[in-house]
């Protein structure tokens, strides 16, 4: 264990103040790199070692699993082992673990589903199809925002339906009540629920709020910029009573207002506890002048903001430097090229090295041009592993197992790999369950009586003895690794892939290799599924040592690298074309480079290409106009 000296001893004075605050909420409001992250880290540590706290009676929140694991592995390596039980993690894997033991109470089995996004999204589209909307018109992405915008503030989908008002939101309403509905009838949540529904539980059951805001005595929250309604909400209640809760965030970094992320939290925060304490960080740690300076110029024109006064004692450091390249190809082999100099010249890893861009498409030039100079690199959390066709069919079994109500998994493997089972076939069995009050699984021994052909009657009847047997399996204690194995050779699917063009089938193959040995990590079923559910993109940085690495800004929050190349630097790409003509828009687009730009520690590049291919077609652009922004003695043109 670390001793208190120790521990203050590498903290500025306000950082000090903010670690040993005590008797009032805390809100530590600071930019980019001044420490917040550390003070709350710190915070946690003082208030163990002083026995103000056990481990297990801290709630901490981060923004990502990623954040939380490395807050979790600091805090071990300066308090020890007791560290295990302190819930630190996201939001939303703090709430299912309420939920986990309280579900019952509140109508849901205790082994609900968790829906990822591609999940909600086949729910999505399959009521489009029930309720005649065309896909084409409102797009099921429109849908889920809407949805998941009404969510984020607690609208239910029976308040959704009285204050409904014009053809789009009266079809959302539809849709989102059917939505809801089905989503309780398969005992399942999607990620918004699993804080909606917290919320409801806790008004509804005053005894297990008490509880919780007994365990909790004390919250901690970073990144608290980016919470939405529900997260505040949840905070100011388990803070309630105690008040010993501490947030930290950065107005100027807020970048989540299209997921419902609402600065006004903040100032929320304040009118909810009057008597808080508010602790400015003023001291950067992370950048050189000139990149700060470059931040801060770019920051100031936002009007929506309370300025603020960040400094650094660091060197002046390199220029910011300017490429104009003259298309993405160009501006893709500027960069592969830095980056081999930077590596020789520098003596720099590639791991020190980030590439970030404004959306994931813009990945691909630079790609073939890091492969042409042979420097390795990750895209961070382009394509999620878990998104991957094969490794969603097998997950779908073992979500059947640990919930046979959830019928959306149901569907999915019922023809996976197949086994004569078609669209027709398909209808009959979902209009046999629903005559019946059953389980969609359930009706799969019921084929013939549902009006199955014989061929896809007998495979049905097969396919409803494996999942018995599996179930059987897992209540017998057999592992996620072994029920995966199991499936895959009793259900043919192993052998379907192999049955595949030998490349599709060794890349799918690798796929379920690491699907099954990251299953052999988990002793229960739940477990896995869980974690799988919950992983983020943000939570991709794993493996990203000896590489550069590719990633949008959104993901780079909380971040930092000596070498930060923003690429992709045109009016149109970022800010984004659809941001341009809206000022609240345009403000979150700068906010998001203020993140990009504060990511850096020494070297800052900013590429922009004078045409460049978009949506499939040449397009001329000019430069971005949060380039024209900084100051021109801070810029050095490539
Ligand atoms: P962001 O706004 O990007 O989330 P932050 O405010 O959370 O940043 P941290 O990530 O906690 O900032 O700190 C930024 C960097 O400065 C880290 O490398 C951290 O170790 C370092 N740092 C913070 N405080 C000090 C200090 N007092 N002395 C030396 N280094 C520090
Ligand atoms: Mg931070």
């Amino acid at each position: 264990m670390i001793t208190e000296e120790e521990l203050l001893d590498g903290l500025n004075s306000a950082q000090r103040e903010a670690v040993l605050h005590k008797g009032s909420p805390l809100l530590v409001i600071a930019g980019a790199g001044s420490g917040k992250t550390r003070v709350l880290t710190s915070r946690i540590a003082h208030l163990v070692l002083e026995g103000e706290a056990r481990a297990s009676s801290v709630l901490a929140i981060t923004f990502t699993n990623k954040a939380a694991d490395e807050m979790r592995s600091r805090l071990i390596d300066m308090l020890g082992d007791e560290v295990r039980y302190m819930w630190m993690s996201t939001f939303h894997s703090a709430c299912v673990r309420i939920l986990r033991t309280n579900a019952e109470r509140f109508g849901y089995s205790k082994s609900f589903t968790i829906y990822d996004t591609q999940d909600s999204r086949r729910l999505i589209e399959q009521i489009e199809k029930e309720l005649n909307v065309d896909p084409k018109k409102i797009r099921p992405q429109a849908l889920m925002r809407e949805i998941g915008a009404a969510k984020s503030e607690m609208v239910d989908f029976e308040s959704y339906r009285d204050r409904a008002s014009g053809p789009f939101e009266r079809t959302v309403s539809e849709v989102y009540s059917q939505y809801q509905q089905r989503l309780k009838q398969f005992s399942a949540m999607d990620f918004d629920d699993l804080l909606m529904v917290t919320v409801n539980l806790f008004e509804a059951c005053p005894d297990v709020l008490d509880m919780y805001r007994d365990r909790f005595q004390h919250i901690l929250v970073d990144e608290y910029q980016d919470t939405n309604q529900v997260q505040n909400r949840l905070v100011l209640m388990l803070g309630e009573v105690h008040r010993n809760v501490c947030v930290v965030g950065d107005a100027d970094q807020s970048i989540y207002m299209f997921r419902g992320a609402d600065v006004r939290n903040i100032l929320e925060f304040e009118k909810a506890f009057p008597d808080v304490r508010v602790i400015a960080l003023e001291q950067n740690y992370r950048s050189t002048r000139n990149i700060l300076d470059t931040a801060n110029a770019v920051i100031s024109n936002n009007r929506s903001r309370i300025p603020k006064n960040l400094w650094t004692s660091s060197d002046t450091g390199p220029p910011i430097f300017r490429y104009r390249a003259n298309d993405e190809n160009d501006e893709a082999r500027f960069v592969s090229r830095e980056v081999k100099r930077l590596a020789d010249q520098e003596a720099l890893f590639y791991s020190d090295m980030a590439v970030f861009y404004r959306t994931n498409a813009q990945s691909r030039a630079l790609e073939e041009a890091l492969v042409m100079e042979g420097i390795p690199y990750k895209v961070i959390g382009s394509t999620r592993f878990y998104d991957r066709r094969e490794v969603k069919d097998l997950i779908a079994y073992l979500m059947v197992v640990a919930n046979p109500a959830d019928d959306l998994s149901a569907r999915r493997i019922i023809n996976s790999p197949k086994r004569g089972v078609g669209e027709a076939t398909l209808a009959k069995m979902v209009e046999y369950a629903k005559a019946n009050r059953i389980n969609l699984v359930d009706s799969f021994l019921h084929a013939t009586e549902a009006g199955a052909p014989k061929k896809a009657s007998e495979a049905l009847a097969e396919l409803a003895f494996i999942i018995s047997d599996l179930a059987k399996m897992n209540d017998d204690g057999a592992g996620p690794a072994q029920l995966l194995s199991t499936a895959l050779e009793r259900t043919g699917y192993r052998e379907s892939i192999k049955a595949l063009e030998a490349h599709e089938a060794q890349s799918r193959m690798e796929n379920i290799a690491e699907l099954v040995s990251m299953a052999g990590r988990f002793g229960e079923l739940q477990d896995m599924l869980e974690t799988v559910a919950l992983v983020s993109d943000a939570d991709d940085l794993y493996g990203i040592e000896g590489k550069v690495s590719l990633m949008t800004i959104h993901i780079a929050k909380g971040l930092e690298f000596e070498v930060v190349f923003m690429v992709g630097m045109d009016d149109g790409v970022f800010p984004h074309m659809r941001s341009i003509d809206d000022p609240v828009q345009l403000e979150e687009e700068r906010r998001l480079c203020y993140v990009g730009i504060t990511r850096s520690k020494r070297w800052l590049y900013l590429t922009h290409a004078w045409e460049r291919m978009l949506w499939g077609a040449y397009t001329s652009s000019i430069p971005s106009r949060f380039i024209s922004e900084i100051p021109d003695e801070l810029v050095r043109d490539l």
